[in-house]
Parts: structure tokens; C-alpha cells; sequence
């Protein structure tokens, strides 16, 4: 059964994105893409089909569920899935006989890994992170004489694929010190563990707001997650981009739409007060739009008589309170609006747009929150 909305997913806007940061990134091949939460609201399965089609072959996720969706649903033999945080003791065995590569960030997870990798015959792929001053996960800088020995005895059964950490909000320059020491910190890193000479490491660093800032912070590849979907880290990184490279226009493309139908028109008389309580006063004959979106399918409560839709190419407003299902918008200015008809609550109708970015405003959330916050089981549709 379809669901009261559905989220469309733009190819050609994704195939702007994916040109965009290979670009800023000169080109250099392989990427991270990063998709968790659920693809960033996206679909994680819609979204990494349509980035296979686009060439992406390197996918990077949280944790072992989305790894196991991912291998799954894609069931392309050609990709690389790497789990850069939650792997339980009972899931390990099934990434490293999938050849998923994960995070190893502390010594319980280093030795599990060894012994389920023994017990299997097999190698853990492993990427070593460290800690560089985000204080979240990481191995101290001193353990690596220790990590080394280790390494080196057990390397039967380990593949370090990969060395890396990340920065502690590259997207504002108000953490511009504290990241400069995260790079000097990644700089000795890779000096100390480039004479370990690993074959084919991967050194990584850079995210999205790092790879427009930070340029240094590019080793052997990038983990990038919100470019893809066509957002700035942060108002901070599109000003700085736009005008460091004297573009107006932004580079990047929104890849999701957010679309549902009218489900009821109702007249309202003058004196009336609409849906749940008294916040919204009828002070004229008021014609209504019931619409069946409201928080519950991720359209924020605070949106309550701040939020706007677009029908018939026409900007209205939300009226009264935004319910669990359900909400209310006044087009009283448009007569010939009826039930039925297609209402835009994120995305571009004829001139008009609704940006994320200007629902993020409405609602105090930013882009990445309120991406994450639109609910999976709404149906993702692909379009050009
Ligand atoms: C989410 C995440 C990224 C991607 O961040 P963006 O700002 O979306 O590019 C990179 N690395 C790690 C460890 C992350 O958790």
C-alpha cells in the first residue's frame, strides 16, 4: 500500500553533486560515500542504487545493520562497504566473512576482531582510528608502538585497509584552531605509520565542510556524506566557497523532493477557530487544506502556523497546529484549488521553492537533523 506521502530522488541533481565533489576533490577516484541515516533521509536503498548507476562504488555507513542492507539489496560484487562506528560482538562475524571493512577504535574491538577472524580462516579488514583531539573514539597517538607490535604479530589475520580520524566541526570557523592541531596531530600520524609500510593503505580525514576548508586534510580518499545530497555543511562553508570562488550560484543540486496530495477542502466562517485549540483564528471565510503530512512523517510541530507549502505553483501557509498526521494550510487566496491536487512541502513547483534550508530556519533544525528525521517507510521514488 503507497504511503500519504513519498519523497522523489533527482538523478540528475545527484549526478551534479557526485561531478561537483570529484572536482573539488581534482579528480582523485575512489570516495567514501557516506550513507548512513538512512542515506541522510534519502532511502538508503534507493539512493545508493541510484549512486551505483553513478559510478560510486566505495559506500561508507554507521553501523552493521545499514552494511548488511547495503550488501543485501545492492548485491553487486564490485563495491566496498566500510562501518565507521557500531559493530556488536554478535555481528562481527558476519562483516568480516562479507568482507566489510569497519572502524577499529580501541583494543576490545582490535582483539575480538582477531579471534573471530581466526576462528573463520579469514582476515579483518580493518581501518585504524585514531584519536587526533575530537575526543569521541580513537586510539591515543601513544599506543602505537604497542598497536604496532600487535599488528605485526597477528597480521595473519588483519588487513589494515585504512588510518584515519575526524575532525570536530570543520564546517565552523569557530573550531578553526582545534582543527588546525587535529591536522597537525593526522600529520604526524601518517609519518609515524607510513615506515610500518602497510601495503595500500588508505589514509583518511576529510569530510564534506574539510574538503572545501581544509584541503590538507585530503590523504588517499575522502568520506563525504551531505555534498552528495546537495547541501552545504553549513551557511559558513557556502559563503566561504561562493565567494572564495567568486561563484553566485550555488554549485550543488537538491537531490530529494518531499510531495503529498490534498485530502480535504473545508470552508471555515469568519470567527472560527481551525483544528486542535485557539491558535489559529478564522477572520475571514477561510478556505482550508487538509493535508495528510504532520509529525508523526517528520513535518517538525514547531512548523505549527510557520511552515509553507507550495499548490498549483502557489506559496500558502500552515494554519493551527501541525498534528500527528495531519495539518492544515489556508488557500483561501486560490479558488481553484480541490482535493487531490499536488502539494510540495520540500522541493520546486514552477517558480516557487521550498528549500531545506528555509524549513531548517522555520524550525531550528539544521539539514542534517532534519534530513535524518523523515521517516523510511515513506515510499522514494526515482526521478530524471
Ligand atoms: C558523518 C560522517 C562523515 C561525513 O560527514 P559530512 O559532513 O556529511 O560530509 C565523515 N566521517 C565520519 C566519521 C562521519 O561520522
Amino acid at each position: 500500500m503507497k504511503s500519504t506521502s513519498w519523497i522523489e530522488l533527482s538523478k540528475s541533481a545527484l549526478q551534479n553533486n557526485i561531478d561537483f565533489i570529484k572536482n573539488e576533490l581534482n579528480n582523485l577516484e575512489a570516495f567514501y560515500s557516506v550513507v548512513k541515516g538512512n542515506a541522510y533521509g534519502h532511502g538508503i536503498r534507493e539512493f545508493c542504487f541510484l549512486l551505483y548507476d553513478l559510478g560510486v562504488k566505495n559506500f561508507s555507513v554507521f553501523n552493521a545493520e545499514e552494511a548488511y542492507e547495503l550488501v543485501n539489496v545492492l548485491r553487486k560484487k564490485d563495491i566496498s562497504v566500510m562501518i565507521m562506528g557500531s559493530v556488536t560482538e554478535d555481528q562481527m562475524e558476519w562483516v568480516i566473512l562479507n568482507e566489510v571493512s569497519f572502524f577499529v577504535f580501541n583494543w576490545e574491538r582490535l582483539k575480538n576482531a582477531i579471534s573471530i577472524a581466526k576462528r573463520n580462516n579469514k582476515k579483518a579488514r580493518i581501518h585504524l582510528e585514531f584519536e587526533t583531539g575530537m575526543n569521541r573514539t580513537g586510539f591515543p597517538l601513544k599506543e602505537l608502538p604497542q598497536l604496532y607490535s600487535f599488528l605485526k604479530n597477528d597480521a595473519p589475520h588483519l588487513e589494515v585497509v585504512g588510518i584515519c580520524s575526524h575532525l570536530a566541526g570543520a564546517e565552523s570557523i569557530g573550531n578553526y584552531k582545534r582543527i588546525q592541531k587535529q591536522m597537525r596531530m593526522f600529520k604526524k600520524l601518517h609519518s609515524i605509520t607510513s615506515s610500518w609500510s602497510i601495503d595500500s593503505i588508505q589514509y583518511h580525514l576529510c569530510c564534506s565542510a574539510a574538503l572545501l576548508r581544509y584541503p590538507k586534510s585530503m590523504y588517499d580518499t575522502a568520506r563525504i556524506g551531505i555534498l552528495q545530497y546537495g547541501f552545504f555543511p553549513s551557511k559558513e562553508t557556502f559563503v566561504h566557497y561562493t565567494t572564495k570562488k567568486k561563484v553566485i550560484k550555488n554549485p550543488l543540486a537538491r537531490v530529494l523532493s518531499w510531495k503529498t496530495k490534498v485530502m480535504d477542502i473545508k470552508r471555515v466562517k469568519t470567527g472560527e477557530f481551525i483544528g486542535y485549540g485557539t491558535s489559529f483564528l478564522a477572520n475571514q471565510p477561510t478556505k482550508v487544506a487538509i493535508i495528510p503530512v504532520g509529525y508523526a512523517e517528520g513535518f517538525a510541530r514547531n512548523l505549527s502556523n510557520a511552515g509553507k507549502v507550495i499548490i498549483r505553483e502557489k506559496r500558502f501557509n500552515v494554519i493551527g497546529m501541525v498534528n500527528m498526521n495531519m495539518m492544515a494550510v489556508n488557500v483561501t487566496a486560490s479558488e481553484d484549488i480541490v482535493i487531490g491536487d499536488e502539494v510540495v512541502l520540500i522541493g520546486s513547483q514552477g517558480k516557487q521553492e521550498i528549500k531545506v534550508g528555509a524549513f531548517g530556519d522555520y524550525s531550528k533544525l539544521i539539514n542534517y537533523e532534519l534530513l535524518t528525521r523523515l521517516p523510511k517507510n515513506i515510499e522514494r521514488i526515482i526521478v530524471e
